[in-house]
């Protein structure tokens, strides 16, 4: 099929390189210059795992970008890949998809035949058919249900295996409102199902896939923070956390994944995420108590191991090594880091920061301009006085003799990932 694929980051490049691998035309429609170029270029404007491999082979043949976004008309349908960050107070900022909901509406006051318009991006339940839609219709003077239909499609991929994630998911969900529409879901889905090996595909309706969207999330991220919080009791008990943690893990009711205890959750999604459910629900009337605790424990523990930094000294004038800016491994993703939280503070109480990560150093200039980074682990540990892993990157828990580099010898582990050695002033967060 001929797809439309609006926003270019790391879920609307994923998904348009993954089509078009599954044998799709896909066109990217973004207003950044730079990364259309990228794109066209045959480079993937992102670093994810096996996308530069795709766009390079795709590029130029099934996949293409632009920022016109009469690109759309030669296709049969679009997906809506647009941001949707937190408001200050939490809720969700619905800025771009309005956007990019009129330019498409415009657009397609130019076009015959029928389109499919698919929201890809997290949106809180309604927004397809209370926003999305009605944006379209006033822009395109066109009818929902008659000269175009609306879906929702939630993207389950995550950062660091995304191309592996949207081609192996666990489940497909659909939501739509229309038979022309599940009809056309079909199609375009039909050659991933094949590849994928027959996963679940959820039927439902629009708003019930937006909300499977942050159940999901909140699922996950509430899951973590409790592991946390057990983790956090283990340690007044002196009792080790990883060995009770693998042992819940065993029980099939529980399950071992998204039980791992540290600095919490941080990225582009688990906290605008869990806000904006939290927020619309209290705006219409619900408290969520246990979500919000789930937050609350999150929010915690950077806190909790920069007061493991300071039971040793005031950081005033120390060098503090900060090991791993992305918010997790596998991704130059800096959204939401635990590490901006960690800088932060360290900046606030007068420390020198040194910080290192193997792909996010430039992301993190862009917050952080005036720290030193380091070109390795090794270099990042030279003369600092004291060392915080805040992403559990393999080649930390390699580190050894490097240690010996430094001044005071002091490694607070927020992810439990560094091996032990005499004459380290080592404790581990959790
Ligand atoms: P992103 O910020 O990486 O990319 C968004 C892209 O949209 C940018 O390239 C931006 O230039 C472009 N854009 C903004 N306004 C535009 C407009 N009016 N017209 C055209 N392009 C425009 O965002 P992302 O991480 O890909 O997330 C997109 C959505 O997917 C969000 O709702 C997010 O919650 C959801 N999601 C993200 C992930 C993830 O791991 N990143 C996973 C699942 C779902």
């Amino acid at each position: 099929m001929e797809l439309s694929i609006i926003g270019s980051g790391y879920v609307g490049t994923t998904i348009a390189a993954c089509f078009a691998d599954l044998g799709h035309d896909v066109v990217n429609v973004d207003i950044d210059d730079a990364i259309v170029d990228s794109l066209n270029a045959g480079q993937a404007p992102i670093h994810e795992p096996g996308l530069d491999e795709l766009v390079e082979t795709h590029a130029g043949d099934r996949l293409r970008a632009t920022t016109d976004y009469d690109a759309v008309l030669d296709t049969d349908a679009t997906f809506l890949a647009l941001p949707t960050p937190s408001n200050d107070d939490g809720s969700i900022d619905l800025s771009a998809m309005k956007a990019a909901a009129s330019s498409l509406g415009e657009t397609l006051a130019q076009k015959d035949d029928a389109h499919l318009v698919v929201t890809k991006s997290t949106v809180v339940p309604t927004t397809t058919v209370e926003v999305i839609g009605p944006r379209i219709e006033e822009a395109s003077g066109k009818t929902v249900g008659e000269e175009f239909d609306i879906a929702m499609n939630p993207e389950f991929l995550r950062e660091g295996t995304a191309v592996e994630d949207f081609l192996s998911p666990d489940k497909i969900v659909l939501g739509a409102q229309s038979e022309r529409a599940y009809e056309q879901l079909d199609e375009i889905f039909a050659s991933l199902v094949e590849r994928a090996g027959d996963p679940p595909v959820v039927k439902t309706g629009i708003s019930e896939a937006e909300m499977i969207k942050y159940a999901n999330n909140a699922f996950l991220a509430s899951k973590i923070s409790l592991a946390n919080d057990l983790a956090n009791i283990c340690k007044e008990f002196g009792v080790d956390s990883e060995e009770v943690l693998d042992a819940i893990g065993l029980d099939a009711r529980i399950g071992s994944a998204f039980l791992g205890a540290g600095l919490g959750w941080g990225g582009s999604c688990f906290p605008k995420d869990t806000a904006a459910i939290i927020a619309a629900a209290r705006a219409r009337g619900y408290e969520p108590r246990l979500l919000q605790a789930a937050v609350d424990v999150n929010d915690e523990q950077p806190k909790r191991m920069l007061e493991l930094l300071e039971d040793r000294f005031d950081p005033e004038g120390k060098r503090v090594a900060v090991l791993g800016l992305s918010f997790k491994p596998g991704t130059d993703d800096v959204r939401n880091s635990r590490a901006i939280l960690l800088i932060d503070h360290l900046l606030d109480a007068g420390a020198d920061v040194v910080g290192y990560d193997p792909v996010a150093t430039e992301n993190m200039r862009a917050h952080f301009p005036n720290i030193d980074y380091a070109t390795s682990a090794a270099d990042a540990l030279v003369d600092a006085d004291a060392a915080l892993v805040a992403t559990d990157w393999d080649e930390f828990a390699a580190l050894d003799a490097q240690f010996d580099e430094m001044r005071e010898r002091v490694v607070i582990d927020g992810r439990r990932i560094v091996t032990r050695r005499d004459g380290l002033d080592y404790e581990s967060l959790v």
